[in-house]
């Protein structure tokens, strides 16, 4: 039985017989239904009119991206270190040529996701590279449509991976929405990735932080607080975000000042 992937937000299901009748992530207030109604599609399908583009980011680090785009234009991330690669979020397009190109760049012992929106074709990469452990917070576990054993549901605030790498719950845009950070980035200053937990703006000075970035749900003061409190521990001069832009540095005051900006345009 197929295993049918949302078109819109690229979210793989359990297998069945027939399409399941709804998706549960577009129909949160957070996503939306496409304007052309819920489509169904396979991950056959997107490998053959997809296919996935690397770029080395940084020196340890490489985007991985489908081109054309797919879904909401998700990107993942290669985390490299001496003891094992992470991806940091997901796609949903995986297939022969990208599981060769990351064999090349040391392989990946472990996927880790911020969010459901990024939940994509996770089982299919952890099988992909031999069964390696999704790790996503517990707080999301309602969101994941196809909860299989390879997923490695975290509880509590951070979760420490390996070599510097630190998973960290923040909350907001959804209850287990986490960031990695990367101690060994950005030049040994440390990086954090984001996905849209701490989202990068157009002024790259700056980041914003949303309930719905789609339908533009803000959060309220102390949720952005609560952000803020649990990145205070780490040091991070880079904020790398899950769709494109990039604080290149400072980026610990970065977060500061953009939650002091945001708290007082909502606060009056
Ligand atoms: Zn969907
Ligand atoms: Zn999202």
């Amino acid at each position: 039985m197929p295993h049918f992937i949302c078109v819109t937000c690229g979210v793989q299901y359990a297998e069945t017989e027939t399409p399941p009748a709804h998706c549960l992530i577009c129909e949160d207030e957070r996503q939306y239904v496409n304007a052309a109604g819920q489509q169904w599609t396979t991950l056959d399908v997107v490998r053959k009119e997809h296919h996935n583009v690397i770029h080395n980011v940084e020196p340890g680090l490489h985007s991985v991206k489908s081109e054309p785009r797919f879904a909401i234009g998700q990107t993942a991330h290669l985390v490299q270190t001496p003891h094992g690669n992470v991806l940091w979020d997901c796609i949903t397009l995986i297939d022969d040529a990208t599981v060769d190109a990351l064999q090349k760049l040391g392989g990946v012992s472990a996927v880790a996701i911020s969010h459901p929106h990024f939940y994509s074709c996770s089982v299919e990469w952890s099988y992909a590279f031999g069964g390696i452990p999704v790790y996503v917070h517990a707080a999301d576990r309602q969101w994941m449509m196809r909860p299989e054993a390879t997923i490695q549901f975290w509880e509590g605030e951070t979760r420490s991976l390996f070599d510097g790498l630190t998973l960290i719950r923040c909350g907001g845009h959804f209850e287990g929405s986490s960031v990695l950070h990367w101690a060994a980035g950005a030049g040994g200053k440390g990086a954090i990735l984001t996905g849209d937990t701490v989202y990068v703006v157009q002024d790259t000075r700056y980041v914003t932080f949303m309930r719905s970035y789609p339908n533009s749900i803000p959060l309220n003061a102390t949720t952005v607080r609560q952000i803020v409190t649990a990145l205070e521990p780490f040091a991070f001069d880079r904020v790398y975000a899950a769709f494109g832009n990039t604080v290149q540095t400072d980026g610990k005051a970065a977060v500061q000042r953009s939650a002091h900006r945001y708290i007082q345009a909502i606060t009056g």
